[in-house]
């Protein structure tokens, strides 16, 4: 599930969309009401297990998987096993004094890079009168713009739907310079629903990480895309319940 969870207890610890899960012993209720084990972890995390286990991952040990979907989360593999930490890489800041992110800070990552980035960032350039087929395309109700339209307009050549992937990944192009200067990676595997728009943002992308990263430590790093895409989350919860069998934790009590 999304957010903070504690993985040894089976306790959400805090859900980023739904508050009334806070605290709710998660992995009790599931190994009660089905009888069967469970392990509860962060979705970014079970998204990276996955591409590690059996996907764009499988051969690598040292890569950060970030989920480019609504928002943006993150998980890492170190050493060829999941970080088990709490990891919020979409909350890492970008712009000093930039736009207020849900989490309370300013200037977040995932606030410049994912989906309602995006959506937010033309809204307030149409309300501002900027030029842009998707005036058109929405009827001029400006609010019923999705990711997806900015995408197929921007297929059509729409110069503002071109810009706003191009932004995000330049945006995200820094928050990966970060992550390889203090985890050295191999790879950063990009999956999430925005993975669709690869070719509008990916170029921006691999040019600003490489121009920020330290040279010694970019000059083999990969940038895929995820293999098993929307399927990820769950092959990794999976592999992570295999796991635990396999280590012999994974037995009711
Ligand atoms: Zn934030």
């Amino acid at each position: 599930m999304a957010g903070i969870i504690d993985r040894q207890k089976g306790i959400v610890i805090q859900s980023p969309n739904i508050s009334t899960l806070n605290g709710l012993p998660l992995r009790e209720l599931f190994e009660k009401e089905f009888g069967l084990p469970v392990v509860v972890e962060n979705d970014a995390n079970t998204y990276a297990y996955g591409e590690k286990w059996v996907g764009a991952g499988k051969d690598l040990d040292n890569f950060v998987l970030l989920t480019l979907g609504t928002g943006l989360g993150g998980g890492i593999i170190y050493h060829g096993d999941l970080f088990e930490g709490p990891v919020e890489i979409g909350h890492m800041t970008i712009v000093p004094s930039g736009r207020y992110c849900t989490c309370g800070s300013y200037g977040c990552l995932e606030s410049y890079a994912s989906g309602r980035a995006i959506v937010d960032r033309v809204i307030s350039s149409l309300e501002k009168g900027a030029e842009s087929m998707l005036t058109e395309r929405c009827n001029g109700n400006f609010y019923k713009v999705t990711s997806k339209l900015i995408y197929e307009t921007a297929l059509d050549g729409d110069s503002l739907s071109r810009e706003v992937f191009r932004e995000a990944g330049h945006f995200l192009g820094i928050g990966i310079a970060n992550l390889i200067n203090i985890l050295g990676l191999e790879a950063v595997i990009i999956g999430g629903g925005l993975i669709g728009a690869w070719d509008m943002f990916v170029s921006e992308l691999e040019k600003e990480a490489l121009r920020r990263a330290f040279k010694p430590l970019s000059t083999n790093l990969k940038i895929l895309k995820s293999s098993l895409e929307e399927n990820a989350g769950s092959i990794g919860a999976a592999g992570l319940l295999l796991k635990k069998i396999q280590s012999g934790t994974g037995d009711l009590a």
